[in-house]
């Protein structure tokens, strides 16, 4: 078996110095060969080192505990807010980039949505 290749966005569980709890990271750099090298935390923005033989079973999928209201693109989301969306599940907004436009961090990747969009008449 190779060794999973992996590309910049997907999510990668990882335990935070700095929030003390082990959660999603969002991953920022890969080497030529798809290995993580940094990851950064969508909670505290800490950017860190990624440690191979750490916790990389990608096929451990931590669900996490709070569920939430399905993906309404006409909501307006809040950082920290989670999200069942029918085609990516689970996810939860980390960062709200324009007033329209935030990122999820999804169970395999963040991902760029709409948000706080008005009804067409
Ligand atoms: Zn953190």
């Amino acid at each position: 078996m190779e060794k999973p290749v992996f590309t910049v966005g997907e999510r990668v569980e990882k335990l935070c110095i700095t929030c003390n709890e082990v959660r999603g990271h969002v991953v920022v750099s890969v080497t030529k060969r798809g290995q993580i090298s940094r990851v950064s935390c969508p909670k505290c923005g800490e950017r860190s080192a990624f440690k191979s033989n750490a916790t990389t079973d990608a096929n451990a999928k931590r669900s996490t505990a709070k569920a939430g209201a399905p993906y309404d693109r006409t909501r307006t989301y809040r950082t920290g807010q989670a999200m069942m969306h029918p085609t990516f599940g689970l996810g939860e907004v980390t960062k709200v980039i324009e007033p329209c436009k935030i990122d999820v961090l999804f169970a395999d990747r963040m991902r760029r949505l709409i948000h706080s969009v008005q009804p067409q008449e």
